[in-house]
């Protein structure tokens, strides 16, 4: 599987909460699975990058998955997801 590009919109983490599910897009820093300072579309500080694809945001998951609006509203409103 390769790696997600700049400019790809990924499911990221939060460091503070498990399960607790943002949204943003690569840029130079590249893609963080391993952990990184990076921040989601809504402003929050980031803990990591995840494989979790596109198509299962807000859906699917451990019954105590957290999955941000914000981030799902602004990605919509930039077109990076329909
Ligand atoms: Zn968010």
């Amino acid at each position: 599987m390769n790696n997600p590009k700049v400019g790809d919109l990924v499911v990221c983490e939060t460091r503070s909460a498990v399960w607790s599910y943002h949204l943003r897009v690569i840029g130079g820093e590249g893609f963080k699975p391993g952990g990184g300072y990076i921040n989601a579309l809504c402003g929050r500080a980031m803990g990591w990058d995840t494989r979790i694809p596109l198509a299962t945001y807000g859906k699917k998951g451990n019954t105590s998955s957290t999955w941000c609006e914000a981030c799902l509203n602004e990605a919509k409103t930039k077109g990076l997801i329909p």
